[in-house]
């Protein structure tokens, strides 16, 4: 019996848990796994709550004579909850999240042992962790890593071990992780958009961006997932045919979610709130087994952390219902893949999302300036945003005609574009007459009215602006949202510097603010229009409109990531103190070599497929053909013979054709992976992986996606997409 016949067996035979429902209130235990302000307030002296939460808030810096009180009622709080371990919790470039648990029991003498976590451990540690990407940092003697504590991403409990959040970092100071360039990144919006903010309202002295992440995800029966080496090795389907039936009668989309499902993500919810992770909104997606879950937006930092952690929890539920959870970006070829739609805005102190239109022109304008300057920003590091989000995995779903092309662009609404089309056309560079500024200032003010008929929302495009925020869609599933966030981050504060000073030198010269501001704002919209687009993202008209009008189309990975050290994206970073060359050159090589790494396993799978899976049944297979032939023979009269072999003889050849043809190729793609991985050059040796492997790769599975079909069902090794994808 194939691997496949047991697997099917198992999937439909066995027995699954219901999900564990601790009580309908969700606000009765949300967070109880956190060390929140809450715990802190009744933990700590009142003084030392106080100096934390303010360092917290203000971003400042923690007396260290504080920390030892910090990490005593951190222990004490976490000893209480069952805890026996600490660790520092952390980000590293590989993409995943990294932990090393120390116990706190500790033999002080003979005899004596306490429970130990003071604030050295908490503050500061070194956890070695030498085998993390690093891109090239830490290849000298002195290649130590340190974590040290983020105290504004709260700790929490997660299987009786306390987690501390900290950023990771080498000894030299250069980041080596996620978080430590993204804190930079707030505080630089902080500052410059404070500053822009004060041109309109006193109020504003706080400014942070907000992330609203929508996780994409495909569950796969467990026992079928054992049986498919790709996705057990790869985290995706290198073979298989399109199933009769895939998502064209749109019927998973919102509809019922199995009974099976469900407690899945009933249970993982449960453990998303104790950890304080405000989960909202589950919905089947598009894709037959594809779900996606959605929270409630947070501070971009804790929003991040979240996400990441989000994904550790749902493997881990999964594998109690017997399912593996999928986060991969194209786990199957001719459904939908995954993404991660980044929703991304700003929030103030004073309570205020920047993105949201206000009800007077003079907080339409506030919302305008923003909402241009974002503009502007996207327009001028298109190239480096579609970078930030490259990968291997995402190469498959970008521009494949279900997710955002590869060209970045925004769709802005009709009504949005009329009011820019507006300012560009009615502000003067002389001075406005009283009349004139006063019907500007009226359509300004019809903003929100306009925006809640937003209904022409735009699916095609990579990002739109959805009423209140933008939606970056183009984030792959699996994909980290950090680089996402810190370009968006970046290139908004380093544009809103030159705003500002644009509008100071313009008001240095005698011109009254508002009439500053919207002529710096007109020049913006005039720079700026070429990324605006509202039409169909996915058409190949797109394609040749975005090539007229200059905007980068950069279908694959190594093409993408130049953008990361081109000379504009390393004066960005290095004038904004977000990255040192050196530290972009590290990321750069450590993606392309990711990008190299996963080409290089997916290629050997194939291999391993085609030689010990595919060709040997679809040989069994033509032996029975063979068989059959010789059969007839014997027994019919030869007149007929003729007649009915024929189709036999024609599926034993078509058989012998495809598998001549997979041999070559494979041996053919054995070859230039060897000759990529000879390749010094990190940059050439992912183009070769894309341009000679991935190819060839792709002419195997057509080959053996026609085998498929052409071998009897009993004998086919791999469960098909018919079973991953409607078996739940
Ligand atoms: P959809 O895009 O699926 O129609 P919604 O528009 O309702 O869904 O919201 C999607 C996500 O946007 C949610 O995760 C929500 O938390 C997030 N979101 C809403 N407002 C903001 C904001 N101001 N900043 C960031 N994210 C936000
Ligand atoms: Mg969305």
């Amino acid at each position: 019996m194939t691997h496949r016949i047991n697997a099917l067996q198992s999937a439909v035979s066995r027995p699954y848990p219901e999900a564990v429902i601790v009580s309908s209130k969700v606000s009765e235990y949300f967070g109880t796994n956190v060390f929140s302000r809450l715990v802190m307030r009744e933990y700590l002296p009142e003084d030392v709550f106080r100096q934390l939460t303010e360092a917290i808030d203000k971003s400042g810096q923690i007396d260290p004579r504080i920390a030892d009180q910090v990490a005593s009622a951190m222990k004490a709080w976490a000893i209480s909850k069952g805890a026996s371990h600490y660790t520092h919790w952390f980000l590293p470039l590989n993409g995943a999240t990294a932990e090393k648990h120390d116990a706190f029991f500790s033999p002080i003498e003979p005899n004596l042992t306490i429970e130990q976590f003071d604030g050295t451990q908490l503050v500061q540690q070194e956890p070695d962790a030498s085998s993390f990407p690093s891109g090239g940092l830490r290849n000298t003697f002195e290649a130590r890593g340190y974590s040290a504590w983020d105290p504004s991403s709260p700790a929490f409990i997660m299987d009786g071990t306390l987690c501390v959040p900290t950023i990771f970092i080498a000894y030299t100071g250069e980041a080596l992780d996620f978080k430590t360039p993204l804190l930079k990144t707030m505080a630089l919006i902080d500052e410059v958009a404070v500053d822009v903010c004060q041109l309109f309202d006193r109020n504003i002295t706080k400014v942070y961006p907000t992330l609203g992440w929508e996780q994409e995800y495909f569950l796969v029966d467990e026992s079928l997932y054992f049986a498919r080496p790709d996705l057990v090795m790869t985290g995706r389907t290198l073979t298989g045919h399109i199933p009769a039936r895939g998502q064209q009668l749109e019927d998973h989309y919102f509809g019922a979610i199995p009974h099976r499902v469900s407690a899945f993500m009933k249970e993982f919810e449960v453990e998303a709130w104790k950890l304080g992770i405000p989960v909202k909104t589950r919905h089947n997606e598009v894709a037959p087994n594809q779900f996606e879950l959605a929270p409630v937006y947070e501070e971009v930092n804790i929003a991040i952390d979240h996400n990441q952690l989000i994904m550790v929890i749902m493997d881990k539920i999964a594998r109690k219902h017997r399912f593996r959870v999928l986060f991969h970006e194209k786990p199957f070829e001719g459904v939908n893949g995954s993404g991660k739609h980044n929703n991304w805005s700003l929030a103030t102190n004073t309570g205020k999302n920047l993105l949201s239109p206000g009800h007077t022109p003079k907080t339409n304008l506030l919302f305008l300036t923003f909402f241009i300057n974002i503009i502007k920003a996207v327009n001028e590091h298109a190239a480096l945003l579609r970078g930030a989000i490259a990968s291997a995995g995402n190469d498959h779903r970008l521009g494949a005609n279900e997710a955002p092309p590869a060209i970045i662009s925004m769709f802005i609404g009709s009504q949005l574009t009329r009011v820019l089309g507006e300012i560009e056309k009615k502000v003067k560079d002389r001075k406005m007459t009283p009349d004139e500024k006063t019907e500007l200032k009226l359509n300004i003010g019809k903003i929100p009215r306009i925006i809640i008929d937003n209904t022409d929302r735009n699916r095609t495009s990579p990002m739109a602006f959805t009423g209140n925020k933008f939606e970056f869609r183009a984030v792959g599933s699996a994909a980290n949202c950090g680089p996402s966030m810190i370009v968006l981050n970046t290139i908004l504060a380093d544009q809103l510097k030159q705003f500002k000073a644009e509008v100071d030198r313009s008001m240095e010269k005698g011109v009254e603010k508002d009439e500053a501001i919207f002529r710096v704002l007109r020049k913006y919209i005039r720079e700026s229009k070429n990324i605006l687009f509202e039409g169909n993202g996915y058409s190949q008209e797109w394609v040749e409109e975005a090539a007229r009008r200059g905007l980068p189309n950069l279908k694959s990975t190594p093409e993408a990531l130049e953008s990361y050290i081109s000379k504009t994206t390393l004066e960005l970073f290095g004038k904004n103190n977000i990255f040192t060359e050196k530290e972009l050159h590290a990321r750069y090589e450590i993606r392309l070599e990711n990008y190299a790494k996963v080409l290089q396993i997916e290629s050997r799978v194939l291999a391993d497929l085609s030689g010990n899976h595919i060709i040997p049944a679809a040989i069994r297979y033509q032996n029975v053909l063979i068989e059959n032939v010789k059969g007839l023979k014997d027994v019919l009269p030869e007149s007929l013979f003729k007649e009915h072999s024929e189709l036999q003889l024609h599926s034993i050849l078509k058989i012998s054709d495809h598998i001549t043809q997979i041999r070559s190729m494979v041996s053919q793609m054995i070859s230039e992976r060897k000759k990529a991985n000879q390749t010094e050059d990190m940059p050439a040796c992912a183009r070769a992986y894309c341009k000679q492997v991935k190819p060839l790769m792709e002419e195997i599975r057509y080959h053996i996606d026609k085998l498929e079909i052409l071998v009897e069902d009993q004998l086919w090794p791999l469960p098909k997409y018919r079973e991953l994808l409607f078996i739940k």
